[in-house]
């Protein structure tokens, strides 16, 4: 999982300064590296580094990334092959018709396969970025035109993205024909962008247009914008996305994150009431659900968590030991609204268990006489190759232990997991939504 943002511009001639703040909308989307690729008279500049944005890029290195079309990147991380300077994105490549950019949010499923082949052409690789198999593709493929050369390669590539691709000239944007990664369109005065989510556009200034089509192809250049292609299939939404990583204050393909967050925890109550005193949620994505939780079950919501905002999302932090320093960092209870309270703590997911453990004892600490967990997704029983750096198989606590065993091992009292009807129903009730993490079944098997 990443964030991608792009903008192209015919007036504003450093453009990464607006762009910088969309990237800084998308933290939440990989903490691990973020890059900025600029057009600057027809040299594609670039900077990258690990980190988050306000490390990587101060005042002067902001001043040098000048130019009119950019696009960028946030990096999440769970491999120490994340943890390098080189997989970091954008990917920006030299070849015989130019420079290009490119920034991809997903997982190119027969990467390995297609890597092979350029290999056995004598392709060397520098990075094990699955946007690099594009990039060679697209630059074997481009003979006169960009657009046949993406579209060439696109035809070759199996898996979920939303993937910019940026030149001296134009600015492409796509999304895998299942729709799994998101990807909107919006507008800042005569300009377009681009992003992941768009919350981006909040804070670039810009308005959300239309979402990306999946299977949709757009082309924005000097003569404005066009669609050169529409090749949908079945739509495949990640459903994770909406339970887990989106911000409350985006739309994921025209759907509100924090009304289809407030709906699961209606949801979520109307499947698993319990008598209690107050509902918590835990922070962040939580904290919806869990006033959702509240409004439905009459049972008053209360801020029993506090955040030290500083610190990354746990599940992506990228060994076991980081995690756990990073739970007992991240979270302190409320100790004046836990105390001899029977409560019910809400959370979106569990993958390891490593977070809900530690937080059902903290609040048990803090004097909680009982702990209700209550999940707003079904059991996470299988890892996902689509793009979600879920664990494997065998870390993922449901795959390997029943609900009555994983409540003993979180020491609460009570635990329920919501049903997928439900959750698809809180998220506008059609099928349009790739299950496989709770189902086992993928729109893309894996290679
Ligand atoms: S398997 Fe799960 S995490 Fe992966 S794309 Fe599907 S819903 Fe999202």
């Amino acid at each position: 999982m990443s964030g991608v943002v792009g903008i192209f511009s015919k007036k504003i001639k450093h453009v990464s300064q607006i762009l910088y703040y969309g990237l800084y909308a998308l933290q939440h989307r990989g903490q691990i590296s973020a890059g900025i690729a600029v057009n600057n008279n027809g040299f594609v500049d670039h900077f990258k580094e690990l980190g988050l944005v306000h490390e990587v890029f101060p005042k002067e290195t902001m001043d040098r990334l000048r130019g009119d079309i950019a696009i960028g990147h946030v990096q999440y991380g769970t491999s120490s092959q994340r943890q390098n300077t080189m997989n970091a994105q954008p990917l920006v490549v030299g070849y015989k018709k130019g420079a290009l950019a490119l920034s991809l949010d997903g997982e190119i499923v027969n990467f390995l396969e297609l890597r092979d082949k350029l290999e056995d052409r004598g392709i060397i690789f520098q990075s094990d970025l699955h946007g690099e198999v594009i990039a060679n593709l697209i630059a074997r493929y481009h003979r006169d035109n960009l657009e046949e050369a993406v579209l060439r390669a696109l035809d070759d590539i199996v898996g979920s993205y939303g993937l910019l691709v940026m030149s001296n000239e134009k600015l492409i944007a796509t999304r895998d024909p299942f729709g799994l990664k998101p990807l909107s369109l919006g507008k800042m005065g005569e300009d377009y962008v681009l992003a992941s989510e768009t919350c981006a556009f909040d804070t670039m200034g810009a308005k959300f247009i239309r979402v990306i089509e999946p299977g949709e192809v757009i082309v924005i250049d000097k003569d404005g914008i066009k669609t050169i292609q529409n090749k949908p299939k079945e739509r495949n939404l990640c459903l994770f996305e909406l339970i887990y990583f989106a911000r409350p204050d985006s739309k994921v393909d025209g759907k509100s994150i924090y009304l289809s967050r407030i709906e699961a925890g209606r949801q979520l109550a109307r499947e698993a009431p319990i008598d209690a005193d107050i509902v918590i949620g835990a922070p962040d994505s939580g904290i919806v659900t869990a006033i959702g939780y509240a409004e439905e079950s009459k049972i008053p919501y209360a801020e029993g968590l506090i955040k030290n905002r500083y610190v990354g999302r746990t599940f992506i932090q990228p060994t076991q030991e980081l995690r756990e320093q990073g739970v007992r960092i991240k979270l302190n209870p409320l100790k004046e609204n836990i105390e001899g309270k029977r409560v019910i703590l809400v959370d979106d997911s569990i993958i390891r268990g490593t977070t809900i453990t530690r937080t059902v004892a903290m609040l048990k600490e803090a004097g909680a006489k009982e702990v209700h967990v209550r999940i707003a997704s079904p059991p996470v029983i299988s890892s996902c190759h689509l793009g979600m750096d879920t664990p494997s198989k065998e870390n993922l606590i449901s795959a390997n232990k029943s609900i009555d065993e994983i409540k003993k091992i979180i020491g609460a009292d009570s635990l329920y997991f919501i049903s997928l009807e439900n959750l698809i129903k809180s998220n506008g009730g059609d099928n349009g939504f790739c299950t496989g993490c709770f189902t086992g079944v993928y729109p893309i098997e894996p290679k």
